[in-house]
Formats: C-alpha cells, structure tokens, sequence
C-alpha cells in the first residue's frame, strides 16, 4: 500500500504529467511569464465552467478576498460579518483594511453560518457579510441573499474551499458557489480542490461594474497603463500557473466525484458508530469536500489522532482555535460563552485524509483503524 497522505498532489500531477509538462513548456517557450494568453484563457475557461460572467485572477486567495473588501468603497469602522470558526485569511484582510470583522457563531451541523445567525449580529455599520463555504459544502444562500437584501448588505463569498459545488435555489435555479453573492473569491493554494503548482486566486462576479473594479485594484489602480486612478495592489496569477490551471479545470468534475467516492467510504464505515459524527449533507448544495471533516463527542479527539498517526495516517484539527481566540484578534467584546458551538467544534473536530487518489486499500486501513480504535476504548470506557 503507498503511504496514506492528507492530500497526494505527486500521485495526481503523474496522472496528468504529459499535459501538464506540456503547458509549462510552452509558457517557457513563449516567454511571457506574466499575463500571457494562458492567464486571460483560463479566465474565460473558469468564467464558462462557473457560469458567471465575469472571472478575475490575481495573485492567491488571501489577495482575492482584500481586492474584493477594496471594491466596496467603505469607511475605516465599518463592519464586516464573518465565521468565528473558519480560516484567518477571511478576517485578517478586513481588519487589515482599517474595517471591523464581527464574528459570528457557525451551524454545529454543517459548519457554515446561517441567516438567522447572521441577523443577529447586524448593526447600523454592518455593510458586508463573508459567508465562508467551509470544507466544500454551501452555506444556505438563499436566506443569506435575501437578508442581504432587506439590510443592504454586500455578499462576499469566500469559495477557497468550494470551487465546484453548487447551490440549488427553492425555484430550481442552480448556482455555482461563487457566483450567488455580489463578488465570490477563491484560492488556487495546491491543496485546494483546483490546486495550481504555487500561489493562485481569482474573483467572481456576474456585475460589470464590479468586475471592471476589482480588475483594476488588482492591476495597481490603473485601466490604462501608467494611468493610476486609484490606489490599488499589484496581485496576479502566473501565466505558468494559468496553464496548470486551464489543465486541471478539465479534471474539477472527475476531482470531485473521487473526492465524493472517499467521503462516501467514509460515511459508510462510520454512520453508525457511536460518538462519531459523519459530516451533514444540506440538501440544497452538493459538497465537493475540500476536507472530510469528523466530530468527535464522546471519542477523545486527540487520542484518535495519535492513533492514526501510529499507523501512519495523518490527519489534521480544522480549525483549533476560533478566530476571536487567535491572539491577533482577541478583543473585549467577545465571550467564549457567546460561541458555544466555535467552542466545541474546535475541540472535536477532526480531518481525515481526503484527495483524489485514495484507493480502495487505502481507504479500508483508514476507516479499519479508526474503527478499532473507537470500538478499543469502548471496551475499557
Ligand atoms: C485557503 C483559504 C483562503 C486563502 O487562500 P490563499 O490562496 O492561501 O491566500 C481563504 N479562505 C479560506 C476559507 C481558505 O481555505
């Protein structure tokens, strides 16, 4: 059996290794490192693959989602809702912006943020929300969008961990996220479901005014050359990593149908074990499981893991701390009893191995050790 890994980038480029060499080569060849014809391709690929009408690549996720708070032309205070249990990037760009992240408390279930927690928090300077579609599923748009509307909010989702799922509406309309809120950001980070071979982000957007901002914000403020109107930020996607992109695009479907086989397994061998919880499927989004994401109530959590590690299994704690526990972001206002379900997410979740080349051994020794494990301490409990 080949070494079980959280994510096998090695063994997935081998099965993609003569395109990909290809693109590269050909980006040397040509020479034009930065916005070559790979770049504005892959915009348009991603664009059509998305059904949005606009795409616009910059530098990596991070960067999407500040050219993204730029655009929306607020004042120093102003605040901006976000999950207290999701990755940094997501409140670090707004507070680095001079504008306020509220956090908010998540869904236990499916770990996302919902209206009716978002409505709580709202004030007379909430002018943004970031509904974050954590580990691949949607959170529940269609009353995110319509409380945005009632309170004039902008919707900025974060898709980093998303790029392919997709939303259906109670009218039947279906919507890739990304492309329900005002602007959709995503990061082509390796690991991410549409990994590229270094830094990589992009912005979304079906509003031509918008996408006319965020271009120039990326591009220094200018939309003419040497012609700055406002201040902007230099962030681009590579013309190489465009190129592994316009490859790996191709692959997103087949990506998520094995990354949906693994999670499949996974619920099987684990739905009716006692004190495992097996990640929640809203029926209204597909999940492309960015993460495969375990909640651990009555089996110790870091036992587990040390286990698996044992066996050779990695696995990884999304997230450990929620964000208004993260010293950089401690503040007066929040109160670890406000967040109850941050809390106890933080201390019973657990990640297992989860990317497009798990074989059927690999993926009977994980879920066989895990279940020892967990029939183990029962014995003794
Ligand atoms: C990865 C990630 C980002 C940041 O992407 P980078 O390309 O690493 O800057 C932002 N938000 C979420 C939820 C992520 O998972």
């Amino acid at each position: 059996m080949e070494k079980v890994q959280m994510v096998d980038l090695k063994g997935q480029y081998l099965k993609i290794k003569q395109d990909i060499d290809a693109a590269i080569q050909n980006c040397i060849n040509d020479g034009y490192f930065i916005n070559g014809p790979e770049v504005k391709l892959f915009q348009e690929n991603l664009a059509q693959y998305l059904n949005v009408n606009h795409v616009v690549t910059c530098g990596n996720g991070t960067d999407a989602l500040q050219i993204a708070m730029m655009a929306l032309d607020l004042q120093s205070g102003d605040e901006i809702i976000v999950p207290a249990f999701t990755y940094v990037a997501t409140a670090e760009v707004i507070a680095l912006l001079g504008l306020t992240p509220v956090m908010v408390e998540v869904d236990p279930d499916t770990f996302n943020i919902t209206a009716d927690l978002i409505e709580k928090a709202i004030t007379p300077k909430t002018r943004a929300v970031v509904p974050v579609h954590l580990f691949g599923q949607c959170c529940d748009m269609e009353p995110i969008m319509q409380l945005a509307e009632k309170y004039q909010l902008y919707v900025i989702e974060d898709t980093a961990q998303a790029l392919g799922a997709q939303y259906t509406f109670s009218n039947g309309i279906v919507k890739s996220a990304g492309t329900i809120g005002h602007i959709g950001c995503t990061s082509f980070f390796p690991s991410k479901n549409l990994g590229c071979y270094g830094d990589g982000g992009a912005l979304m957007t079906n509003d031509e005014t918008f996408a006319k901002k965020l271009q120039k914000i990326a591009n220094h403020g200018q939309s003419k050359k040497y012609y700055h109107e406002v201040v902007g930020v230099n962030s681009r996607l590579d013309t190489i990593q465009a190129a592994v992109l316009n490859v790996k695009l191709a692959k997103l479907d087949e990506y998520a149908k094995s990354r949906n086989y693994a999670a499949y397994r996974y619920d099987e061998a684990f739905s009716k074990i006692e004190g495992v919880q097996i990640p929640k499927r809203q029926p209204n989004s597909t999940h492309v499981f960015h993460q495969y994401t375990l909640k651990l109530s009555e089996v110790h959590r870091n036992g587990l893991k040390k286990h698996l590690e044992e066996q050779g299994i990695p696995s990884m704690i999304y997230y450990p701390l929620p964000l208004y526990k993260q010293e950089a972001f401690r503040s007066e206002k929040y109160h670890e009893r406000d967040f109850p379900v941050s809390e106890a997410l933080c201390a019973q979740v657990l990640s297992l191995p989860m990317h497009t080349e798990l074989d059927e051994v690999q993926l009977d020794f994980i879920t066989n050790s895990v279940i020892s494990y967990v029939s183990s301490i029962k014995q003794y409990a």
